[in-house]
């Protein structure tokens, strides 16, 4: 006798156009066709000369048993499911009612698993994308399953942050359960948080309603539909629910940091969590020089402002918080290279013993901290004196220590420059070495901007390469230089290199591609003279 063979075939959302080639062709191959009545309907135009099986919707179990019986006298027998036969299909109920039988794949009928779109993911579609981020399916129905139990796995899913979407919401008998999981659903989440039902998704009466988890109930959700709740990322734009695909949130002093490098591939519009508006959009350095403290409130007014969701959390007493990885720079001061064991008794105590702190090449401690309220934090470490600075690609200005203040005649100057441009947004992270005499021992020279303060006035220096084996320091273009016009001449050199910048382009990249910068001409750097080492290293 011929080996039978079961096709356990997912046709997805019943359009023709949506079922893979394989289905199709499986309902092709075989000899008989197992389902539920509405499911063979669905693929009517594929049946030729198969023969039929249709039984009611709760008859999943003798289907999957005369699936087996017949598949064991030789036959090709396909049993189908909408969706995908692996979720909420008829998959495992075949391999259940074979493994009773003590079938093994060797010697028994072949078992072939032909996976077809689920709702999850047809009716997310539709609904723009809501899903692209940790999901999880979770069917309200308690025919098989305890709804004890289901409650848990909602409880679960809804604090962990899951996008969710239901399956068998709601049924002729079974009512409550959607509203029950609304109702924990609400314990962790925003009344407006996105959430999309969709009724026969890709079939005849497709019905396709975007509202929030406070309004779902006022639509009409019955089995056919599929309940896509947002998670507290998902956002609607243009009629479309959307979930962010970023894993985590980073936000430093000045702004919104994306992790979604290369730069820019996202607009402020399709940011809604971003801090857009900020100190960069409105910040004129000529006009309005901001001190460090106004740039750090004014950071940090943005800041707490949390989403109009989470506000209306809060007012209607919803204990919901999102934590955001808040990432900055603290430093004793510019010219002050001394922490005190008060200051770092207090910067621990603030930030707790789950941050990260960083020590860096550039001076300063790197932050890294979860945190739902940055502005009690930044409050804090103000108070103890720490200088608060952003992260990420902005300017840092790298002092000396002016002799411990003995030789403090430049130290205005350098002050002036946190002032005007410590910390603002430039196209790559870049460091002004800032020297308080000729010894220069904080190696000026070597960044991408060198200022090195000598009786006379002050030397500038440009385009230093910082990092690699052919690292060099930057190029001499001014000398003797007055302190007023040394500040003018450092802004506007900067306001050149954001403007004319391109993401990512560091400094020294940028000096070479202008050529000219506030009318110094760049200059090749002399090439390396390599010399073979004696002893053949
Ligand atoms: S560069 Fe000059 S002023 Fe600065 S710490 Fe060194 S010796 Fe002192």
């Amino acid at each position: 006798m011929q080996r039978g063979k079961l096709l356990i075939i997912g046709f997805g959302p019943g359009s023709e156009q949506h079922m893979t080639f394989r289905a199709k062709e499986a309902i092709l191959e075989a000899d008989s066709i197992i389902g539920y009545s509405t499911y063979v309907d669905l693929i009517r135009p594929l049946i030729t000369t198969q023969d039929i099986v249709r039984t009611g919707m709760t008859e999943e179990v003798s289907r999957a048993q005369e699936a087996v019986r017949q598949a064991e006298t030789g036959k090709k027998v396909a049993v189908i499911s909408s969706g995908d036969s692996g979720v909420y299909g008829m998959a495992g109920l075949v391999y259940e009612v074979l493994i009773q039988k003590g079938w093994k794949e060797e010697a028994g009928v072949e078992v072939e698993i032909i996976p077809g779109i689920s709702a999850i993911n047809s009716c997310g579609s539709l609904l723009g994308a809501p899903i692209m981020h940790d999901a999880c399916t979770i069917s309200l129905s308690d025919h098989l399953t305890p709804w004890d139990l289901i409650k848990k796995r909602v409880d679960a899913a809804a604090e962990a942050d899951f996008v969710i979407a239901l399956y068998n919401p709601r049924s002729g008998k079974r009512t409550r359960q959607i509203v029950e999981t609304q109702k924990i659903l609400l314990k962790y989440r925003s009344p407006d948080t996105p959430v999309g039902l969709v009724k026969s998704a890709y079939r005849e009466r497709e019905q396709i309603v975007i509202t929030d988890l406070e309004h779902m109930l006022d639509h009409e959700i019955g089995m056919l539909t599929t309940v896509i709740i947002g998670n507290n990322s998902t956002f609607i734009y243009d009629g479309k629910m959307i979930t962010p695909r970023g894993y985590q949130r980073k936000y430093t002093l000045n702004e919104t940091e994306q992790q979604l490098k290369p730069h820019e591939r996202l607009k402020k519009e399709a940011e809604p969590w971003a801090l857009h508006g900020g100190i960069e959009d409105e910040r004129q350095i000529a006009d309005r020089p901001l001190s460090p403290q106004v740039l750090a409130e004014e950071a940090l007014s943005k800041l707490v402002i949390k989403t109009k969701r989470l506000e209306n959390s809060r007012q209607k007493g919803i204990e919901f918080q999102q934590e955001d990885i808040f990432e900055f720079a603290v430093s004793p001061g510019i010219a002050n290279k001394k922490i005190t064991p008060q200051q770092l008794a207090a910067l621990v105590e603030t930030v707790g013993e789950g941050a990260t702190l960083e020590y860096t090449p550039d001076h300063l401690i790197k932050v890294s901290v979860k945190t739902s309220n940055p502005s009690e934090m930044t409050e804090n470490l103000g108070n103890a004196g720490f200088l608060l600075l952003p992260t990420g690609d902005v300017v840092n200005i790298k002092a000396c220590d002016f002799c411990d203040g003995e030789k403090a005649d430049s130290i205005p100057q350098v002050e002036l420059l946190q002032q005007l441009i410590g910390g603002i947004s430039v196209p790559k992270q870049m460091n002004i070495g800032f020297n308080g005499c000729g010894m220069a021992c904080y190696s000026a020279p070597t960044n991408d901007i060198g200022i090195i303060y000598r009786k006379k006035g002050f030397d500038l220096f440009l385009g230093a390469k910082t990092t690699g084996r052919n690292a060099h320091v930057g190029q001499l273009v001014a000398e003797g230089l007055e302190g007023g016009k040394l500040v003018d001449l450092v802004v506007r050199i900067i306001e050149d290199y954001k403007d004319r910048g391109l993401p990512n382009e560091r400094f020294h990249k940028f000096f070479k591609r202008v050529q000219v910068v506030e009318g110094f001409y760049y200059k090749e750097v002399p090439e390396q003279v390599v010399v073979d080492m004696a002893c053949g290293d």
